[in-house]
């Protein structure tokens, strides 16, 4: 048997398909679906966040993303708003009626997020950080798991069995690059993790193509890869001003070019049979 049991195809052939449960209508992840995740690296104040997520409900967005507590390299760069934004979540909810995935770094900060959003994000430096990982096992609430740095697809899968085995099923798994020797890019995308992950798993497996590539010009094309070879979403950096992006600016779409994504990708799930939800 694998090592990991209960994410693998033995364990369940049928591909997991995951219901969020946000303000509005349902969004579902997995299987006939192609979900689409947008928003800024950081939610920067109420007056761009709101702004934004409503540019992004209107452009066809199915579920808003937003980080508080931002995992970044420099201790002097942007450390996200904390729990001051959760009332901006709280708004681009409400106005919106989309759900929101923001970051987790701390098991310490469950309670205080549980209330005010619908799905965890696990980033990519915490994908082994079992303490977390055990206690999102716990919880009642979808996970977005990323893919570590530089994690085998092995390890990304015994992650998400760390979630599966505490009692949490609702696990979304998202490839983001992986560090390689190439340094013209962030990072190197992995589309075969994608069509491996998912012939191992039953989980759904999506693809962030803005921290996978680090350069907003590369995003749409990589973004079609990853929906040509099956994935089951997107999760895409957006800004309505990159250049003035608090954080990751530079592999920001600005709300015109992620349109042209969407329509980019759409004959592409269509031929995935993958519904588009509106
Ligand atoms: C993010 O999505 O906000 C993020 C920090 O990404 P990653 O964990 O993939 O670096
Ligand atoms: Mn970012």
């Amino acid at each position: 048997m694998r090592p990991f049991k209960l994410v693998s195809r033995d364990y369940k052939a049928e591909d997991t398909v995951i219901k969020i449960e946000g303000p509005g209508r349902p969004v579902f992840v997995g299987q006939g679906y192609c979900t689409n995740i947008a928003g800024s690296c950081a939610v920067e104040s109420p007056e761009q966040y709101l702004e934004l997520a409503q540019i992004l409900k209107a452009s066809g967005a199915n579920m808003l993303r937003g980080g508080l507590f931002k995992p970044r390299t420099s201790p002097y760069s942007f450390q996200g708003m904390g729990r001051e934004g959760l009332q901006i979540l709280d708004e681009a909810r409400r106005i919106t009626g989309l759900p929101v995935v923001t970051e987790i770094m701390d098991l310490h900060d469950i309670d205080c997020l549980y209330d005010h959003v619908d799905v965890f994000q696990v980033g990519s430096r915490n994908m082994q950080n079992y303490s977390l990982l055990d206690a999102l096992g716990r919880v009642n609430k979808p996970v977005l798991l990323k893919r570590g740095l530089s994690a085998t697809i092995e390890e990304w899968l015994l992650a998400a069995e760390y979630l599966l085995s505490g009692g949490n099923w609702q696990v979304i798994l998202c490839e983001r690059g992986i560090r390689t020797f190439e340094t013209y890019t962030r990072n190197t995308v992995d589309i075969g993790a994608v069509v491996m992950a998912k012939e191992l798993s039953h989980l759904p497996v999506i693809v962030d193509p803005s921290h996978a590539t680090g350069k907003w010009r590369m995003v749409t094309p990589v973004a079609a890869a990853a929906i040509a070879a099956g994935a089951d979403g997107l999760m895409v950096e957006v800004h309505q001003d990159p250049d003035r992006a608090l954080s990751d600016g530079k592999q920001s779409l600005t709300p015109e070019n992620y349109l042209q994504l969407l329509s980019r990708i759409e004959a592409i799930a269509q031929l995935q049979n993958k519904l588009i939800q509106h």
